[in-house]
């Protein structure tokens, strides 16, 4: 059976990778030149196991409302006139419901750990280097409040097999010794050691010359207009080639793997996927000073920013902006960044050769991903990973690769789509 994965960002990869390993005949389409060229190209670097909590939480609301008019708040609100942003808004509330938040949580929670595993198994049969490091991530809260909230966190972590412990400053510190000028500040830390850290473009891309050394067709810098469907079933996807003609590439089946722009591919089919995306922005610097740049991947709780050392790199990523389909780099939200690194981590590197970046999160209101059958005869769904997109890849295109053979789902916790 032929499958057209379509989009060949993390997700796409991942996926294509994982229906090959269960031999089906995968192809894969991208409208870029090569894999990992859009939202998968800087992301915070972070295996994030130990952080399930969607941003719709009962909190959210109020914490959107203070950040309002705040040019560095770390989630920001801009208004278009798209329907689609404010529908997506309206359903984000509605996810801040506590049942709702919770169970979001317990779902992501287990695909987390099941993904981790996944990681785990193809890193050791493939030995994908990717500056990765397999040292943890530590959260840290610079606010008696945020870190009284650690223990409940790290229990329910515990719950799902994921390991976390709560540790005062001093442990902090022990952990990470860059953090040693941040003592007086900070109120504590939750430590997940079996987090992990790791580029997700360089893994994306050595992932898909693997899968193209053993003969797997990649449609490069082709764009995908439609797809073509009659009586529930999809005929084709039409495409546009790099010479600008048309054309109808065929498969048995097709699953959607185009981040923040499928939503509007499978629209006309009657699928409502609930996906927009959320801009975010990193920065990547040489590391000047190796004593003064953090080796363990950190997450800080109270400015929603992440950071990971990516060989003699810093990769600090962070903030989140509902703001349509734009990616602008916007100058103000990289000086947050750089003026958060230079404050935890002064001297560690060199601003002035900073590379900044924007993407676009594809985000589902719960962060839930839509993992599964569309209602389409032969249409399936990888996509909306949202904030853990890197996190979730490996058990997510796993989990797709069992649902496609028939067999049961992996996870049980989470809710795969499961057709009309
Ligand atoms: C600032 C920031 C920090 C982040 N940090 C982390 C982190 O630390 N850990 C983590 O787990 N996640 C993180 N994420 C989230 C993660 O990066 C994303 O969830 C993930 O990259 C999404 O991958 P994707 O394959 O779904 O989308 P993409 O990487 O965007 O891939 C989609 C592909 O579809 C293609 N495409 C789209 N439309 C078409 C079309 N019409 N025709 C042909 N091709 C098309 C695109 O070219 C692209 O290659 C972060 C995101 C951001 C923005």
């Amino acid at each position: 059976m032929h499958v057209m994965v379509l989009g060949a960002g993390i997700t796409g990869v991942t996926t294509a990778w994982y229906l090959r390993q269960a031999g089906f005949d995968v192809s894969v389409v991208d409208r870029q030149a090569a894999s990992g060229l859009e939202t998968s190209f800087a992301n915070g670097g972070q295996i994030s196991l130990s952080h399930p909590e969607p941003w719709a939480n009962p909190a959210a609301p109020w914490q959107v409302l203070r950040w309002l008019g705040r040019d560095d708040a770390p989630l920001k609100i801009r208004p278009t006139t798209d329907p689609a942003q404010w529908l997506w808004a309206a359903r984000f509330v509605r996810e801040c419901l506590p049942w709702r938040t919770r169970r979001n949580t317990e779902a992501i929670a287990a695909l987390a750990a099941w993904s981790g595993e996944c990681l785990r198994r193809l890193r050791a049969d493939t030995g994908l280097q990717y500056d990765q490091l397999e040292r943890g991530i530590l959260h840290l809260f610079f606010s008696p409040a945020e870190y009284a909230h650690a223990p409940a966190r790290a229990a329910l972590l515990q719950r799902f097999g994921i390991e976390a412990r709560v540790c005062d400053a001093d442990e902090c510190v022990a952990i990470e010794p860059a953090l040693a000028a941040q003592r007086a500040q900070l109120s504590g830390g939750l430590y997940a050691p079996g987090d992990e850290s790791g580029d997700a473009f360089r893994f994306t891309q050595e992932l898909a010359q693997r899968l193209q050394g053993g003969g797997m067709r990649f449609h490069w810098r082709t764009e995908i207009r439609r797809l073509a469907h009659s009586g529930g079933l999809i005929n084709g996807a039409e495409v546009r080639d790099p010479d600008g003609r048309s054309g109808m590439l065929k498969a048995d089946a097709f699953v959607v793997c185009l981040g923040s722009h499928g939503a509007r591919l499978v629209a006309p089919l009657g699928e409502r996927l609930p996906i927009y995306p959320v801009k975010g922005y990193s920065v990547t610097a040489p590391v000047v000073d190796p004593a003064r740049a953090p080796m363990v991947s950190l997450t800080d709780e109270s400015r929603r920013i992440v950071c990971s050392r990516l060989g003699e790199r810093l990769r600090i990523a962070g903030t989140a902006e509902l703001n349509g389909f734009d990616t602008t780099i916007r100058p103000e939200r990289i000086r947050g960044i750089l003026d958060w690194a230079a404050q935890r981590f002064p001297g560690a590197i060199d601003p002035a050769q900073a590379v900044p970046w924007a993407g676009l999160r594809p985000a589902t209101p719960g962060n839930l991903p839509v993992i599964g059958k569309g209602r389409g005869v032969n249409l399936w769904f990888n996509t909306g990973h949202g904030t853990l997109g890197w996190t979730l890849a490996c058990g997510s295109a796993a989990a797709l690769a069992e649902l496609m053979c028939g067999r049961r789902a992996p996870v049980e916790h989470f809710p795969f789509r499961r057709g009309a």
